[in-house]
């Protein structure tokens, strides 16, 4: 087990004091030990892998993929019987587009077959027990292997220093975290004054002075945080007219990054936003690159298809959910994972060099969306307006109760009066074509989901 998984172990059971101290002195700690010497490896690797064609990374995957499958085949009780029952074998996999010859796995599958997903050899990959987040009903846990884990951390390097960050750099983090500080102050910096941690949690109109002194005193060379918090941070010193230091690059990952949200992230920091698709599960990774036309699939780490609900692939400029498997982690393999997450395909190729598989955009979860009495379903991207609708608000949620009412929660700025509320009732409305009555709630502060997100749409709805 890596240093690493040993202090996740003690962070996850300690109370806020003592997962504060331990943050503090964690970036001290050099990333050969925390992760294991494959680490430095795979970062050398993946740097060297923005070099390859097409046609290399197509292959390198395929290999990868052949020995995962045969992996399965051999060491994985669910897949001996799924490849048994659909009449598969490994020898099937000729190419990349074979793998569809196996049925696609659900997060229900996950969770109610842990014990067949697991590798009979899994203790030799070291693996960690982990779980990703509830926002759909119950967690679900999985295992990841050490090494699993080394790549991913090199993966999201790579992304970093495609964003112009350096190895380091300070940088600040506003990623849902809670943690234990004195009275009147929401930051810390951490005891190799790498990383300036911000409390997610207090960041209110009265509070952002206090977490802008303290992100322009450490100077961040890279902000990493939520898209909400990083949406919410800069509406609010917009809102108070502060002066904000220009971090070289803002990393949104976690959470779906809508248009509205980057404009003003953008516009407030004066820098560019690049944006992270990550999964807990490790089963792949996007990003984008200088040139913000689309994200980069992180080829080594998994296989994407983006497929209807019939489980066809869509065609470029379609979208559709994207299926994952991971080729990579051996303890608990997940092959054709359903992620639960909608992108738009396309089969371009980047102008600015690597020549990995792309995906257009990210566009919400599946199960982000209102649903109309006649049954139409509207998403974020439905509901995306670029006008002044959305000028004098801090942050706004949908949350859907009932088939034909939908509360639209609203945390107003300084300068919102009635005229905006009319405005938001007239144009929004209008959007729900006259099928649902929607109602605007007013609150001082957004609810957030227990790893601090803070949702678009939320479903109410049994
Ligand atoms: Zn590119």
């Amino acid at each position: 087990m890596s240093l690493r998984s040993t202090l996740r172990r003690v962070y996850d059971n300690s109370p806020i004091s003592v997962q504060t101290k331990l943050r503090m002195i964690y970036g001290r700690i050099p990333d050969r030990l925390k992760l294991g010497k494959e680490f430095a490896d795979y970062s050398e690797h993946l740097l060297l892998n923005e070099r390859l064609t097409r046609e290399e990374l197509d292959a390198m995957q395929l290999t990868k993929l052949r020995e995962m499958i045969e992996h399965c085949a051999q060491q994985v009780p669910f897949y001996k019987s799924l490849f048994d029952r659909a009449g598969f074998k490994p020898a099937h996999l000729r190419t990349l587009a074979d793998l569809a010859k196996i049925p696609p796995l659900t997060r229900e599958d996950l969770r109610a077959q842990f014990d067949e997903l697991r590798a009979v050899n899994a203790s030799q990959f070291e693996p960690e027990l982990c779980a990703s987040g509830g926002a759909t009903g119950q967690p679900v846990k999985f295992l990841l292997d050490r090494k699993a884990i080394a790549l991913e951390k090199a993966c999201v390097r790579r992304h970093w220093l495609r964003s112009g960050y350096r190895d380091g750099e300070p940088s600040a983090n506003l990623r849902g975290l809670r943690l234990a500080l004195k009275r009147g102050t929401y930051s810390l910096i951490d005891k190799g004054e790498t990383c300036l941690y911000l409390s997610s949690y207090d960041l209110t109109p009265n509070t952002v002075k206090g977490y802008t002194r303290a992100f322009n005193d450490f100077q961040p060379a890279l902000l990493n945080s939520y898209a909400s918090s990083a949406a919410l941070f800069a509406t609010l010193i917009e809102g108070r007219a502060l002066k904000i230091h220009s971090p070289r690059s803002i990393v949104c990952a976690s959470e779906t990054l809508y248009p509205h949200q980057r404009e003003r992230i953008e516009s407030v920091f004066n820098c560019k936003v690049w944006d992270w698709y990550g999964l807990t599960e490790l089963v792949g990774n996007a990003g984008e690159c200088e040139l913000h036309s689309g994200y980069h699939i992180g080829m080594e780490q998994g296989y994407f298809e983006v497929l209807d609900e019939s489980g066809r692939a869509v065609a470029p400029g379609e979208v559709g959910e994207i299926v994952a498997t991971g080729l990579h982690n051996f303890s608990m393999p997940l092959v054709r994972y359903r992620t639960g997450d909608l992108a738009e395909f396309t089969d371009e190729m980047c102008p600015c060099g690597s020549e990995s598989r792309m995906i257009k955009s990210i566009q919400g979860r599946v199960f982000e969306f209102i649903e109309t009495p006649s049954g139409a379903r509207l998403t974020a991207t439905a509901l995306n307006v670029h006008d002044n609708t959305w000028n004098s608000v801090i942050q706004f949620q949908y949350v859907q109760k009932q088939r034909d009412t939908v509360v639209l929660r609203v945390m107003k700025g300084e300068t919102y009066t009635e005229a905006d509320e009319r405005r938001i009732l007239d144009r929004m409305g209008a959007r729900f074509g006259g099928e649902i009555q929607l109602r605007i709630e007013y609150v001082s502060e957004m609810p957030k989901t227990p790893r601090g997100k803070t949702p678009l749409i939320v479903r109410e709805i049994k």
